[in-house]
C-alpha cells in the first residue's frame, strides 16, 4: 500500500470516527476542512482560546520495540491529550506524523484501534499529518480549547495553597518492572498485575479531571517524569517552594515510596488550590470516582522539604 492509500484506508477512517463521536455533542469541533488538502481549516470559538502540545515517541526509548501496535497507538495519543489536561483544555483536534518502517496493515489497523480506544471517552479530531518511511516514530500535535484567561499554567501557585496529586503514582514505574522482566519476584507477589501493566501501556488522560479544577486550581502540571520532578517545575515557574506530607502521598503499593516519587509515565495531575477550596476539590475527585490527595502546601522560598523540614530531592526522567 503506498502513503494514500494508507492514509485513506486508516487515518481518514480514525479521523471520521472521532467526528462521529462529536458531531452531535460538540458541532463546533467538525473543522471547517480536515484531511485531505495541503492545509487543515480551524473555526476556534469565540471566546475560547487554542492550546497546542506535542509530543514525540521513539522506538526503543519511549516504549519497547516488542510493544504491542495498539498500545503504541493508545499510548502516543493518551500522553498528548495528558498535556491537554494539564492545562485544563478540552480535547479538539490533533495531527499525526509518522515515521513506519515497512508495517504491515495489520500492525497500522491496530495502532489506529488503540488511538480509537483513547477518543472513546475524550473524542478529538484527526484533521492531518504526515506519513514516511524510516524507523518507527510518531509524532502528534494536539490541539484544545479553554476559556480565554481560565487555563492553568506551572506559573500560578501561591505561597498557602495546598497541593494535590489525583491517583496513585509509580504504578506505572512498577508496570514497566513487570513488562521488563517477567521472571522477576514481582510476578509472584500479591499483586494486581493486570492493573499495573494497564497503568503502563494505557494511562488515562485525567481530561475531564482537568477540565474541572481549572475553576479553583492556581498552578497544574501532568505527572510524566515523576512526582518531584514535575512538582519542581511548578515551584521553579511559581518562584516558591513546598513542603510535602511524604507519608500522605499515595504511592504504588510493592515500590519504594522514594522511588514511586521519582517514577515517571503515570499522567496523574499535580495541582495547588486555596485550602478554602479543598472540599470543593475532594468532591470533584468523587464525582470522577478518581481519589485527590492533599499531599503538601506550598511556601516561601525554593526547593522541597519534609515535614521535618529535611530538604527532598530526585531527578525525573531526563534525555540529556
Ligand atoms: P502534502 O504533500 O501536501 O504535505 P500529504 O501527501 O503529505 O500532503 O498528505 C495528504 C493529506 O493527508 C494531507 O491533508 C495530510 O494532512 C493528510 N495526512 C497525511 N498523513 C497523515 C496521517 N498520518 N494522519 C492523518 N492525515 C494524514
Ligand atoms: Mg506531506
Amino acid at each position: 500500500m503506498n502513503e494514500f492509500a494508507l492514509i485513506d484506508a486508516y487515518f481518514k477512517r480514525l479521523s471520521e470516527h472521532a467526528g462521529a463521536l462529536l458531531s452531535p455533542s460538540h458541532p463546533e469541533l467538525m473543522p471547517a476542512l480536515g484531511i485531505g488538502d495541503d492545509c487543515a481549516l480551524l473555526n476556534v470559538p469565540a471566546g475560547m482560546q487554542l492550546a497546542v502540545s506535542s509530543d514525540t515517541l521513539v522506538a526503543g526509548v519511549h516504549f519497547p520495540e516488542s510493544a504491542s501496535a495498539f498500545d503504541i497507538g493508545y499510548k502516543s495519543l493518551a500522553v498528548n491529550l495528558s498535556d491537554l489536561a494539564a492545562m485544563g483544555a478540552q480535547p479538539a483536534w490533533f495531527s499525526l506524523c509518522v515515521t513506519l518502517p515497512d508495517q504491515s496493515e495489520n500492525w497500522i489497523e491496530s495502532f489506529c484501534e488503540g488511538m480509537a480506544a483513547v477518543m472513546e471517552p475524550s473524542p478529538i479530531v484527526l484533521i492531518g499529518g504526515d506519513t514516511t518511511r524510516g524507523p518507527l516514530s510518531i509524532s502528534i500535535q494536539v490541539m484544545g480549547l479553554v476559556p480565554q484567561g481560565k487555563a492553568m499554567t506551572r506559573s500560578g501557585a501561591q505561597v498557602g495553597d495546598t497541593i494535590y496529586v489525583s491517583g496513585c503514582v509509580g504504578e506505572a514505574a512498577l508496570g514497566l518492572l513487570l513488562a521488563q522482566n517477567e521472571s522477576d519476584e514481582l510476578w509472584s507477589q500479591d499483586l494486581d498485575h493486570q492493573h499495573l501493566l494497564g497503568r503502563l501501556h494505557r494511562p488515562e488522560p485525567r481530561v475531564v479531571l482537568g477540565w474541572a479544577i481549572k475553576t479553583v486550581a492556581h498552578a497544574c502540571i501532568d505527572v510524566s517524569d515523576g512526582l518531584l520532578a514535575d512538582l519542581n517545575h511548578v515551584l521553579q515557574a511559581s518562584a516558591v517552594g513546598a513542603q510535602l506530607d511524604l507519608p500522605a502521598i499515595p504511592t504504588a503499593q510493592g515500590l519504594d515510596p522514594m522511588q514511586a516519587l521519582s517514577a515517571g509515565d503515570d499522567y496523574e495531575l499535580c495541582f495547588t488550590a486555596s485550602p478554602a477550596d479543598h472540599d470543593q476539590v475532594i468532591a470533584m475527585g468523587q464525582v470522577l470516582d478518581l481519589p485527590i490527595t492533599a499531599i503538601g502546601t506550598i511556601t516561601e522560598g525554593s526547593g522541597i522539604i519534609d515535614l521535618q523540614g529535611q530538604p527532598i530531592t530526585a531527578s525525573g526522567y531526563r534525555h540529556f
